[in-house]
């Protein structure tokens, strides 16, 4: 039976640089992922923004978390960090649930930098009650995942692909598991460490090892990809309530845009149902394009280029506040067990000092 300091559950971006680092550290580190092919889940299907703060006027703690994090984000990553394009945060007339006056108290209290500018075309006046011209970037998550995949590709770090934990058990000070991959072969690992970093799967993992189930919501989320012309070196995000956003998605050329009542399809309290959700889900791009469409005087000429789909999981709690945290817990000791769940792509540096 083969035996690891660390066995990582999941292949994003989190589950990888968590490997990454405890291989610096010096562990012995064994990664897997259910799919074939890994980072293709949340962390590659979302909308690439790299949050300063400005989307959480009504979770001061998430809008502080994000600014924390994004100056070392964007220097560590800067070649595949977008920021030649002008992002404007505009405050709906219609239902918001912020104003104008309290975006701007809400952006000095976090000296978040933002200029008031005036609603000119190709901006309505009709549905916009003030534009904010502030300092946000995109990431590009495909090269994210090339340059992590190539850097764990060099390290010792070992890997398998198409694998999943059958049963776990609990042994002195280590974890016994049972894995099966695609061929249906039966493999046979000890750990004394486990980082389970799965995040739609959280609790599915969190039960094979008996740990209590967190408090989720998990929807099938769509991200619609777009051209315009008129949105050419321009997002626009509109606050604070059930809006859109659109936004370059990295340097791929093509725009994001979800919208909060539509990019989100069924709840599921259980990830199983993952291959029915998607086979049955139709798409919502014609209701979302018609929705941007509202925020702009033309009729935009919009080229759709088709939609992604994931699952987004995020604490039921979020629901008051609309709040990301990034949950981080050593459930257990001897052995060990980890929960990284993850609320925003920024926040992979919250665990480093959590395993010396
Ligand atoms: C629609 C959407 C929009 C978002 N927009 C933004 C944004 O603009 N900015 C931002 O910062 N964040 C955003 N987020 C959040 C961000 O994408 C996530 O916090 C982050 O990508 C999670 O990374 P991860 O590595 O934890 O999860 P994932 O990338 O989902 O990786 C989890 C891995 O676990 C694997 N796995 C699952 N179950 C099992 C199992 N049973 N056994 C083995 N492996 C398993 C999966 O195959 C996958 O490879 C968004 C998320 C979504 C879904």
């Amino acid at each position: 039976m083969e035996k690891y300091d660390f066995i990582v559950v999941g292949a994003g971006l989190f589950g990888i640089y968590a490997s990454l680092d405890l291989n610096k550290k010096g562990y012995k580190v064994l990664l897997i992922d259910k799919e074939k092919f890994p980072y293709k889940k949340a962390s590659i299907v979302n909308q690439a923004r790299v949050h300063r703060g400005y989307h959480y006027p009504r979770s001061v703690t998430t809008a502080l978390a994000s600014n924390d994090f994004s100056e070392r984000f964007i220097k560590d990553h800067s070649n595949f960090i977008n920021n030649k394009f002008s992002h404007f945060y505009g405050i709906d007339r219609f239902g918001s649930l912020t104003n104008a006056e309290e975006f701007v108290r809400f952006a000095d209290f976090l000296g978040l930098d933002y200029k008031e500018t005036r609603i000119t075309p190709p901006f309505s006046k009709q549905r916009l009650e003030a534009l904010f011209k502030v300092q946000e970037y995109s990431f590009d998550p495909f090269l994210f995942r090339e340059f992590y995949l190539n850097i764990l590709n060099q390290t010792k770090i070992e890997k398998r692909y198409s694998t999943f934990i059958k049963s776990a058990e609990k042994g002195v000070n280590t974890w016994k598991l049972k894995l099966i991959n695609f061929d249906k072969d039966e493999i046979f690992v000890e750990c004394t460490n486990l980082i389970n970093s799965t995040y739609a799967s959280i609790n599915e993992i969190n039960q094979i090892f008996k740990f209590k189930r967190i408090e989720v919501v998990t929807q099938l989320s769509e991200i619609l990809f777009i051209n315009c012309e008129e949105l050419i070196s321009k997002a626009l995000t509109v606050m604070d309530g059930p809006y859109i956003s659109t936004m370059p998605y990295g340097f791929s050329g093509l725009h994001s845009l979800t919208s909060v009542v539509y990019t989100h399809h069924n709840n599921f309290s259980d990830f199983e149902k993952e291959n029915n959700a998607l086979l049955t889900t139709k798409s919502n791009k014609e209701k979302m394009l018609k929705q941007l469409r509202n925020y702009f005087l033309n009729n935009l000429k919009i080229v759709n280029h088709g939609s992604l789909f994931t699952f987004k999981t995020k604490l039921k709690s979020s629901h008051i506040n609309d709040a990301r945290p990034t949950n981080i817990y050593k459930l257990s000791d001897s052995p060990g067990f980890y929960q990284l769940f993850s609320g925003k792509i920024s926040s992979i540096y919250e665990f480093e000092n959590l395993w010396i």
